[in-house]
């Protein structure tokens, strides 16, 4: 009960009575909470406010008997402001926040997954990396977070080694990892990747977070990687996700 300071960034928001609204904020000791902001719509138009679609700011919260919170303060920190003027960076970014949104729970922190998040907005909002490559690249780290890792130094079904001078590799999702080119035949399901995508694909499974998004690789085998995270993670959040393109 009382006042509770916290970080967190507006993952969705509706609309309430007049001139308020009901924010959903991401934090990283709470979790997921639905916040009540009261007057959301009257502060000041000039400036993007702290109720705005994924912003991230500094909260001061009223925590009520029964549990529900409510805004007292707010501060933005970040806004994250060219996801607001170009369309595509915004679809990406309202995909990546549904997931987000349906990964996270109430009560349960979530600082890495918060983490992730803010990395992964600032990158799609403040660089020119392929949209599609930073997209792969937050889902494998969400799913790893998640704790899907799925097994990539050597064969899911044999467990001959995966080297260096192999040219394919070979997926399988229903088994949750690679296959030599031998047990790979015996199994439809397998997804087939150049020694790029491959490599892409470990080193964002296992890279330190501050150097995540900092590799490029050819388009070829950042489409390679986007059909492989969309059947995995579909499979994984038993959920179509899609982003919408509008160039
Ligand atoms: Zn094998």
């Amino acid at each position: 009960m009382g006042l509770i300071k916290t970080k967190g960034v507006v993952i969705a928001t509706a609309n309430s009575q007049d001139n308020d609204k009901v924010l959903t904020i991401l934090t990283p000791d709470l979790g997921k909470i639905p916040v009540f902001y009261k007057g959301a719509k009257k502060t000041k138009s000039s400036a993007l406010s702290s109720s705005e679609f994924l912003s991230f700011s500094e909260f001061v919260l009223y925590k009520s008997p029964n549990d529900n919170y409510s805004i007292n303060s707010a501060e933005v920190i970040e806004v994250f402001y060219n996801l607001r003027t170009d369309l595509d960076r915004l679809s990406y970014a309202t995909e990546i926040s549904k997931m987000i949104y349906d990964v996270t729970e109430e009560n349960i922190p979530a600082p890495d997954i918060l983490s992730l998040f803010l990395n992964t907005l600032f990158v799609i909002s403040e660089t020119d990396k392929n949209l599609d490559l930073i997209y792969s690249i937050f889902q494998i780290r969400l799913l790893a977070i998640l704790g899907f890792l799925p097994q990539v130094s050597s064969c899911v079904n044999c467990g001959e080694p995966m080297t260096e001078n192999m040219k394919e590799f070979y997926f399988s999702i229903k088994e949750d990892g690679v296959k030599c080119e031998n047990c790979q035949k015996l199994d439809k399901g397998v997804i087939r990747l150049s020694k790029t995508a491959f490599s892409a694909l470990i080193y964002a499974l296992s890279c330190d977070s501050k150097r995540l998004f900092a590799f490029e690789i050819p388009d070829e085998a950042i489409n390679e990687l986007s059909v492989l995270l969309k059947i995995y993670c579909s499979q994984k959040l038993d959920k179509e996700y899609k982003v919408i393109k509008y160039s």
